[in-house]
């Protein structure tokens, strides 16, 4: 593949993160100037059925929830770079803490097996019987789980149905999110 280069003219935190985000890693000491490190830039490009099959997956995922203590059934459906999806369900526990949400399952399932790199994650939640009246937003665990994979782009659909949908990026769910780029020093969220 060609090299490719991005310069940044208009400097500042956003543009830098959402460069990181696709792939892009800092060629010079002000960061002004972009090379692509691996494989193709990628943003959020679903078709809306591409978005609204990711949603029944998860709707499918949710009856899977194991959730004997709270009857609250969560959905996930985490679509990786190359267009795989993984999905994942709630599983809940008598001792409580071991519990694991669907989002953190259906990424856990993903990163171990090399799936490290995704674009969006529907999410759906309900109670047990229940037709889906509210949006149901990944918590605060897992909006740090799914940061450190899909950084700031990561687009999440949350939704009722397949029809009724509300999207967010995920720097807007996790706003100055702490990732892999502050352990290694980078000043992205200092601006
Ligand atoms: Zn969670």
């Amino acid at each position: 593949m060609a090299e490719c280069f991005a310069h940044i003219y208009s400097f500042n935190t956003q543009s830098q993160k959402m460069f990181e985000s696709i792939g892009f890693v800092p060629q010079d000491e002000e960061r002004y100037i972009y090379k692509l490190q691996k494989g193709e830039p990628t943003m959020t490009k679903l078709t809306l059925e591409e978005k609204q099959e990711l949603i029944r997956m998860a709707l499918a995922a949710r009856e899977r929830a194991y959730t004997p203590y709270s009857d609250f059934m969560v959905g996930a459906a985490l679509r990786a770079e190359d267009g795989r999806i993984f999905t994942g369900c709630n599983v809940e526990n008598a001792a409580f803490t071991p519990t694991s949400c669907a989002e953190r399952t259906a990424l856990f399932k993903a990163v171990s097996e090399g799936v490290t790199r995704f674009t969006d994650i529907a999410v759906v939640g309900s109670r047990r019987g229940e037709v889906n009246k509210q949006i149901t937003s990944p918590c605060g665990v897992c909006r740090q789980a799914l940061f450190e994979f899909g950084g700031p782009e990561l687009n999440v659909i949350m939704a009722k149905t397949p029809d009724d949908f509300i999207e967010r990026s995920m720097d807007e769910l996790l706003p100055f999110g702490f990732g892999p780029s502050n352990v290694a020093g980078n000043k992205a969220v200092e601006e």
